[in-house]
């Protein structure tokens, strides 16, 4: 069975004696290679490995960083098709969908090609006699990030771009469910003239993130899975004196107000709510009409639009989705499908028993929808991360703009109106990181910052943009006061007090 390796100090490296686990072909539900699960002792050889080649890697000119990262990009766009594939056929997602999963963290590798831009600090002449003050920002050192399964392109770019431009050198822990981009793309950025070690990858699962977290030579961490994982690793490694960001779960809302385009936000929503079989955290599982007259009308389309979607394998070109990921994560979605229908929700499209081009042993589910459900419901309040979509009727605008605000995760929401003043209320008022206005999935652009509030993130700086500069830096400030050569007003004077300019 092909066997995935860790990617360290430049080169693949095989597990040794350490524990292995599958990684299933979710069309067909068999093991197609294995992963190892990497120990202690697997993490601390890439550490040493990245540690060593740090310094001098941040001793490169941020242009020369730059043009590694400009010809990366160049490396991965030349061989998106293979990267797709190879996507697909761990995760399940469509190969259209796996491009843009690719090529959406092309769009992160691009705005770090602008590392000498971003990295320039600030600068004040004549802070005080003959004094001027500048900052600098200066990498950390070593950083990991720690990624979910749902993006193996996307959200490894989102936190190796930035650091490694800024100057760092990073090491990936993937999703031991579809572990082998990952591997492609350390291996495409020694090739596009990283020095080895600047990107190490280190397969596995829990006990490889322990020893990341808690090494000493780890200056920061950044985070994206779900949001219980999410903050014990906030809470461990903040508490080891580590920079964290972490990334956490969601449960997004579209409201759509009576005057919205409904064949338009249907169109937008069943998309946004099936794409990828639900597993994005910018999915869209809840939708909210305000009104009796939108919900039906609303429902009646959904209903319809759910009947035309088709459930196929990823190379299907007439295909709407694909598999959901693993076995295991298929009976959780299903186990939430009994819980709507046990706490008393209408279930209007069952898609239980789906068995797309004969795959019956695949991780496949139908779309499902769900009208009356109401906010106490357990299988409202978390998430559930699949192909599901949940109806919570709404009487007024008020009462719409408090679903997603009172909710527990906040990541975020969209609003479906022609009503600019609407629009531009439920804006500042609802409590979410990201919001949406007649688009679906508002997932920011890569020179903007991706975040979620409440227990869709833990930590303050977001992912990308310039707060993922910030996270990957460090400001040092310098006061500096150069000998005149002819005597100056302060040049003989010694003081004992607070110097006050
Ligand atoms: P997960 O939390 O199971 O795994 C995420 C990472 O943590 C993986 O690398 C995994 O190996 C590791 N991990 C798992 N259990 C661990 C444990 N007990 N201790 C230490 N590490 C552990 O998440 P997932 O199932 O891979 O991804 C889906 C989740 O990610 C969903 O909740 C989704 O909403 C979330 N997500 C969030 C964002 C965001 O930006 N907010 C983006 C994508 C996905």
């Amino acid at each position: 069975m092909r066997e995935i390796p860790h990617f360290i100090a430049g080169a693949a490296s095989p597990g040794h004696g350490e524990r292995f686990t599958p990684v299933y072909d979710p069309v067909s539900g068999t093991p197609q290679a294995r992963v190892p699960l990497g120990s202690h002792e697997e993490v601390d050889r890439a550490v040493r490995a990245a540690a060593a080649a740090q310094p001098s890697w941040a001793a490169v000119n941020p242009q020369r960083r730059a043009r590694v990262l400009f010809e990366f990009k160049r490396l991965v766009e030349s061989r998106l098709h293979e990267l797709a594939e190879l996507l697909s056929s761990e995760h399940g997602k469509l190969l259209a969908d796996s491009r843009g999963d690719i090529e959406r963290g092309l769009d992160v590798i691009e705005f770090a090609c602008g590392i000498p831009h971003l990295l320039k600090g600030e600068y004040s002449e004549g802070a005080g006699p003959g004094i001027d003050v500048y900052s600098l920002r200066q990498p950390l050192g070593v950083v990991a990030g720690i990624t979910p399964f749902n993006f193996p392109a996307m959200i490894p770019m989102w936190m190796f771009g930035p650091a490694i431009a800024c100057g760092n050198a990073f090491i990936l822990k993937p999703s031991e469910k579809d572990p082998s981009v990952a591997v492609r793309l350390a291996e495409l950025m020694m090739e596009a003239g990283a020095p080895a070690g600047v990107l190490n990858v280190v397969q596995g699962a829990k006990a490889a993130v322990d020893a990341l977290i808690t090494h000493p030579l780890i200056q920061a961490v950044s985070f994206v899975g779900s949001s219980e994982v999410a903050e014990r690793v906030y809470s461990c490694a903040t508490a080891l004196g580590k920079r964290v960001q972490a990334m956490g779960g969601a449960k997004n809302h579209g409201i759509v107000l009576p005057d919205a385009d409904l064949d338009r936000a249907v169109r937008d929503i069943t998309g946004a709510a099936f794409g990828s079989a639900g597993e994005r955290c910018m999915a869209l599982p809840v939708v909210v009409p305000v009104g009796e007259e939108t919900a039906e009308a609303l429902r009646a389309r959904l209903v319809a639009a759910l009947r035309d979607l088709r459930v196929g394998v990823p190379a299907d070109p007439q295909a709407d989705y694909g598999p959901l990921v693993s076995a295991e994560h298929r009976e959780r979605v299903l186990r939430y499908i009994q819980m709507g229908v046990d706490e008393g929700a209408e279930l209007v499209v069952d898609g239980r028993g789906l068995e797309p081009q004969g795959a019956a042993a695949g991780y496949f589910l139908g779309p499902t929808l769900f009208d009356r459900v109401t906010p106490p419901m357990r299988s409202y309040r978390e998430e559930i991360f699949g192909p599901v979509l949940q109806i919570v009727r709404a009487a007024t605008f008020e009462e719409a703009l408090a679903l997603p605000s009172g909710h527990p995760y906040g990541n975020g929401a969209s609003i479906f109106t022609r009503s600019g003043s609407a629009a531009r209320e439920f804006a500042a008022r609802v409590g979410v990181g990201m919001v949406g206005i007649n688009v679906p999935i508002p997932v920011p652009v890569a020179y903007h910052s991706f975040g979620g509030w409440k227990r869709s993130a833990f930590g303050d700086a977001n992912q990308h943009g310039m707060d993922g500069v910030r996270f990957f830096t460090r400001t040092k400030t310098v006061t500096a006061r150069w000998p005149q050569g002819r005597p100056g007003p302060t040049d003989d004077q010694q003081s004992f007090v607070m110097p006050v300019t």
